[in-house]
C-alpha cells in the first residue's frame, strides 16, 4: 500500500502556516490490510480509520456516486483498484485537492498548485454539485484564507446548485458547524458575502439576507445598507478576537431592521427577537450562542444610551442579562456592543466609553450586601427590597 498526505494539511503546509489536523490517503489496501496493521475503524459509511498511535485520520482511496438529494446520499467505493488520481478528482477545491507522497514529493494532477499561487479556489470537478455542503465549506474558506478568491466559474456552478434546491436538503446541524467556523476566521463578512453572492444566504439565513438593502439613517450609519453594516460589525467582533457567542450576537443584533421604519429603526430591538427565533431554530444554533445573541438583539439600544438612563433603568437591565449571577453576559454584550459601534466607515477605531459606565453600575449594584437584606426583611417580598437597595447604591455612586 502507497501513503500520502492530502488535503488541507498539504494546502497550509505550501501556504507556510502551521498544520493542526493530518488527513492521509492510502492506496492499494483493503479493510482487512488496513486492520491487521493496527489501524482503528472510525464510522460506519467512509472507510475511514485512525493510526494506532499518532490518531491521524488515515481513509482508503475511494470514489463517491450520488444517489439522493443532500450530503447523505452518496454511495463510496474504495478497493485497491482506486488510484490517487481518481480520490483526489473527488475532492472539493483543486488546493484541496493535492498529496504529498512520503518522499516529498507532490501529486498535483487538477492544478493545485498553480490556483494555490493565484489564490483561487476553483473546484475539482463538475461532480462539485453533488454536495452542497462544499458552498459552506468555500465560503468558510473565504473568510479564512482572506486573500484567496472564488473562481468564477465556481460561483457560477455554486448559483445553480441553489437555484436547483441543493442547499435546502443540507441538515442544520452541518450548516451551523461550517457557519460557527466561518464565523470564528479572520473575515467573517467574507463567508457571509459570497453565501449572499450565490443566493444561499437567502435559503439558510432570510433573516440575515433581507437586512441587505435595507436603508439606515446615514448620520449615524455612514454605510447606511444595513447589511453592510452588518458585514462590517462581525468583522469588527472578528478583529477583536471575540468568542463565537459574540460574534453570532454581532452578526444577529440588528435582525429587527428588515421589518422596522426606516431609516430610524425606532423599536428594532423588540422586532429583532422573532427573525433571531426563526433563524436558531431553523440552524439549531446552541443555547450559548442563542441567548447571548436574545439579550443583545433587545438590549443593545440601551447599552449604548446608558448616560439617559436612571440608576433604576440600569440596574433593571442588569437584571435582565442575569449580570449579578453571570458577569460574564454582561461582557458579551458589551463586546458586542462595541462592535456594533466601530462597524461603521470611519468609526473602526472608536472607543466604548459606556463599558466604563456598565462595569461600575454593576460594581457598585453588587456592593450590596444581599444576605444581609435579606436577613433584615425577611420574609417580605426580599427581591425588591435587594433591587431597590441595588438602585440606591447605583445612585449614590
Ligand atoms: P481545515 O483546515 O478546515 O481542516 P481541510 O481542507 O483540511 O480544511 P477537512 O474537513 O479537514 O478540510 O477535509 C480534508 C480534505 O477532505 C479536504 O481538504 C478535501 O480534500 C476533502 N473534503 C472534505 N470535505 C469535503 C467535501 N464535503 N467535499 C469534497 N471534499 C471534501
Ligand atoms: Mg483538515
Amino acid at each position: 500500500m502507497d501513503i500520502y498526505q492530502v488535503g488541507g494539511a498539504v494546502r497550509d503546509a505550501m501556504l507556510g502556516l502551521p498544520v493542526t489536523d493530518r488527513d492521509y490517503v492510502v492506496v492499494g489496501a483493503t479493510v482487512d490490510a488496513m486492520l491487521a496493521q493496527g489501524f482503528q475503524p472510525v464510522g460506519r459509511d467512509f472507510p475511514v480509520f485512525l493510526h494506532p498511535q499518532t490518531h491521524d485520520e488515515y481513509a482508503l482511496a475511494r470514489t463517491e456516486r450520488k444517489t439522493a438529494p443532500g450530503y447523505t446520499g452518496f454511495v463510496v467505493h474504495a478497493d485497491p483498484s482506486v488510484s490517487l488520481e481518481q480520490d483526489l478528482l473527488r475532492r472539493d477545491f483543486t488546493v484541496n485537492a493535492m498529496a504529498r507522497a512520503a518522499d516529498g514529493s507532490l501529486v498535483d494532477p487538477w492544478g493545485g498548485q498553480a490556483d494555490l499561487q493565484a489564490r483561487v479556489f476553483r473546484h475539482v470537478s463538475p461532480a462539485f454539485t453533488e454536495d452542497p455542503l462544499r458552498i459552506l465549506r468555500g465560503a468558510r474558506f473565504l473568510a479564512r484564507f482572506t486573500d484567496f478568491r472564488l473562481a468564477d466559474e465556481t460561483l457560477q456552478l455554486m448559483r445553480e446548485m441553489v437555484q436547483a434546491g441543493e442547499v435546502d436538503h443540507l441538515v442544520p446541524e452541518r450548516v451551523w458547524q461550517e457557519i460557527a467556523r466561518g464565523l470564528m476566521a479572520e473575515r467573517p463578512s467574507r463567508m457571509l458575502s459570497v453565501l449572499r453572492d450565490c443566493g444561499a444566504l437567502a435559503r439558510i439565513a432570510p433573516e440575515i439576507d433581507r437586512l441587505f438593502g435595507v436603508r439606515q439613517n446615514p448620520c449615524h450609519h455612514p454605510e447606511i445598507d444595513a447589511g453592510w453594516h452588518t458585514l462590517l460589525v462581525v468583522d469588527q467582533a472578528a478583529r477583536a478576537g471575540a468568542s463565537l457567542e459574540v460574534r453570532f450576537a454581532a452578526l444577529t443584533h440588528d435582525l429587527g431592521k428588515a421589518v422596522s421604519e426606516p431609516p430610524d429603526h425606532t423599536g428594532h430591538e423588540l422586532l429583532g427577537d422573532a427573525p433571531l427565533r426563526s433563524l436558531c431554530e431553523r440552524l439549531k444554533v446552541p443555547a450559548v450562542c442563542r441567548d447571548l445573541a436574545r439579550l443583545t438583539v433587545r438590549w443593545h439600544g440601551e447599552m449604548h444610551a446608558v448616560s439617559r438612563l436612571s440608576a433604576e433603568d440600569k440596574v433593571r437591565l442588569l437584571e435582565n442579562l442575569d449580570a449579578f449571577r453571570r458577569p460574564e453576559r454582561l461582557e458579551g454584550v458589551l463586546a458586542a456592543g462595541l462592535a456594533d459601534v466601530r462597524g461603521r466607515p470611519g468609526h473602526e477605531t472608536d472607543a466604548y466609553p459606556q463599558a466604563v459606565c456598565w462595569r461600575n453600575a454593576l460594581r457598585l449594584a453588587m456592593s450590596v450586601d444581599a444576605g444581609g437584606v435579606a436577613k433584615r426583611f425577611s420574609g417580605q417580598d426580599i427581591a425588591n427590597r435587594i433591587h431597590v437597595a441595588r438602585v440606591a447604591a447605583v445612585s449614590a455612586g
